[in-house]
């Protein structure tokens, strides 16, 4: 068996939710298939109080091995660096964090405010939060720019607010199973997860191409990014890959995607594309702004007439 423990810092417990409706694997298949002991989790343990201090000591100090130590919600730092602001079992919650992370063999961070610091650590920031590894960009966070957990890895981030429920229980196997396939970006996120973006298997992106416009929220045609602020074309994710309950995505429901996988979420322009003409001015991952821009111009030009209306008329 391999012991999971789940702590929950400064968090509105979305990644619990996301876990708790895994489906590939589910949660009961990550319990009693794939041997993980699920230890504590604040929202589904029913112990309290000195049971709970046990179950921790006994792995700060040896007696049990902590395989892997999963953080969902950021660490809050202050007031002037004692943490006090979250306090858990009568320690700051980082003073865990921190002793719990030199015996872990994996830890990984559910979620963006554990990866980056997310919505606790953006401005003005009072609790001084900040993420395990990152804050925000930069590298460094908790535990330092150098941390390694035991097994040789760095904190693995599992981003998204909330992250995938899959990407979360798939994680946890890989770094059982095959923690030498465990290859990570930049941002210590796995690349077999988010190597490719949000646009990536939208079923929008024969609009994108020809830069026709939704016309509202919640409709079935046209590319969100024209209008709605979408960040598909250059977010990191596998949402249009991996569905969300295999049913759907963001994009898909009508809905822009808001970059919540990137280490600079939250940002404030939801909803709304800047423009350069009647073109978004923000180029697809990879592509430079001119030449983009240029060409986007050109294909608006040649958009096909059956793109332009509703393709089944009558219908909302
Ligand atoms: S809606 Fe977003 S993800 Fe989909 S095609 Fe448009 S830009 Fe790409
Ligand atoms: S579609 Fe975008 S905002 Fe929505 S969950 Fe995926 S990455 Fe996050």
């Amino acid at each position: 068996m391999a012991n999971l423990l789940w702590l929950e810092g400064s968090a509105c417990s979305g990644n619990t939710m996301a876990f708790l409706t895994a489906d590939q694997p589910d949660v009961i298949d990550l319990l009693t298939q794939y041997g993980v002991k699920l230890c504590w989790h604040p929202s589904l343990s029913l112990e309290m109080g000195d049971s709970v201090k046990k179950i921790l000591r006994d792995f700060i100090d040896g007696h049990e091995p902590l395989d892997i130590l999963v953080i969902e919600g950021a660490i809050a730092q202050g007031p002037n660096g004692t943490g006090k602001y979250d306090v858990f079992c009568e320690r700051p919650f980082k003073d865990w964090v921190a002793d719990l992370s030199k015996v872990a063999r994996f830890v990984i961070a559910a979620g963006d405010c554990s990866c980056f610091g997310g919505i606790p650590a953006a401005d003005p920031n009072p609790t001084d939060a900040t993420g395990l590894q990152f804050h925000r960009k930069d590298k460094g966070g908790f535990l330092g720019a150098n941390y390694r957990s035991a097994s040789g890895l760095p904190v693995i981030n599992v981003s998204g607010c909330p992250a995938h429920p899959d990407w979360i229980t798939q994680t946890i196997i890989g770094a059982l199973t095959r923690p030498q396939d465990l290859l990570l970006d930049e941002y210590h996120r796995p690349l077999d997860l988010y190597s490719t973006t949000t646009h990536q298997g939208c079923t929008r992106n024969e609009y994108f191409e020809y830069k026709i416009a939704a016309e509202t929220l919640g409709c079935k045609e046209g590319c969100l990014s024209v209008n709605f602020g979408c960040q598909g074309h250059y977010t990191h994710s596998s949402c249009n890959r991996i569905l969300w309950n295999r049913q759907s995505s963001k994009t898909r429901a009508g809905v822009p995607c808001f970059g919540c996988t990137e280490p600079d979420f939250p940002t404030f322009n939801y909803f709304k594309t800047e423009k350069v003409g009647m073109i978004p001015k923000k180029s697809p991952l990879g592509v430079p702004t001119l030449p983009y821009i240029a060409a986007a111009a050109v294909s608006k030009l040649a958009a096909p007439e059956r793109l332009k209306g509703k393709m089944i008329k009558g219908r909302e």
